[in-house]
C-alpha cells in the first residue's frame, strides 16, 4: 500500500487527539489526553488504492509556540482544527497555516480545516461561537477543504480525513 504521513494540527484543547483517536481506534474517551505528540498509522482504502496513513497528532499550537520540525517532517498534508465554541483558537488557523508553510518551504499544502465540537454548538457553552459560514469562508481563501465534526459523537471525522487524501492525490470529486 501507499504511505502517507499527514499532521492534526491547532490550538490546545479543540479535540485533535480525540479526532485522531476517533478515526484510528473508533472510540471517545471523554477524559483528558495529555499535551504531547502520539504518532499513529491506520489503513484506509481510497478508491481502488490502500494506503497506510501515518497520523501525527501534534500537542498544539499558539501564536508563540514553534512547531516542531519533526512533526512535519514528510507530512503531505495537514488539518487543522478549531473548536466551533472557542473563537480563539478559529482566529489562529491562519496563523498556524502560515507556520506550516514557512516551516515546508512550500507556497502550499494540502490541507484540510476541520470545525470539530459541532454537537457543542447548541449547549450554550460558549468560548465565542464561530459559525459554519466563518469556517467555510476562512478555508475558501485559503484554498483548503472544510468538514464539521464531532469526535464526540463521530460526525465528520472520516470525511475529514478521506478528504484531505484526495487532496494530497490530488483526486476530485467522489470515487
Ligand atoms: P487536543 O488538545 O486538541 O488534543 O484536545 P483533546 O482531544 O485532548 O480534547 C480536549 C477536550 O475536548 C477533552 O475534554 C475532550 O473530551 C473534548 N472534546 C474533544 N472533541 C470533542 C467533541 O467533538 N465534542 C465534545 N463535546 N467534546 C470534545
Ligand atoms: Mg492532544
Amino acid at each position: 500500500s501507499k504511505h502517507r504521513k499527514i499532521a492534526v494540527m491547532g490550538a490546545r484543547n479543540v479535540g485533535k487527539s480525540s479526532l485522531t483517536v476517533q478515526f484510528v481506534e473508533s472510540r471517545f474517551v471523554e477524559s483528558y489526553y495529555p499535551t504531547i505528540e502520539n504518532q499513529f498509522t491506520k489503513q484506509v482504502v481510497l478508491g481502488k488504492t490502500a494506503y497506510t496513513l501515518e497520523i501525527c497528532d501534534t500537542a498544539g499550537q499558539d501564536e508563540f509556540s514553534l512547531i516542531n520540525t519533526k512533526s512535519l517532517m514528510g507530512v503531505k498534508g495537514v488539518a487543522i482544527v478549531y473548536s466551533c465554541v472557542n473563537r480563539a483558537s478559529f482566529e489562529i488557523v491562519e496563523l498556524i497555516r502560515d507556520k506550516i508553510l514557512d516551516q515546508l518551504g512550500l507556497d502550499n499544502v494540502p490541507t484540510v480545516i476541520v470545525a470539530n465540537k459541532i454537537d457543542l454548538r447548541d449547549s450554550g457553552i460558549n468560548g465565542g461561537r464561530v459559525d459554519s459560514r466563518e469556517g467555510a469562508e476562512l478555508a475558501a481563501r485559503l484554498g483548503a477543504g472544510f468538514v464539521e465534526c464531532s469526535a464526540k459523537l463521530n460526525i465528520g471525522v472520516e470525511d475529514a480525513v478521506l478528504q484531505l487524501l484526495k487532496r494530497i492525490e490530488g483526486i476530485d470529486g467522489d470515487l
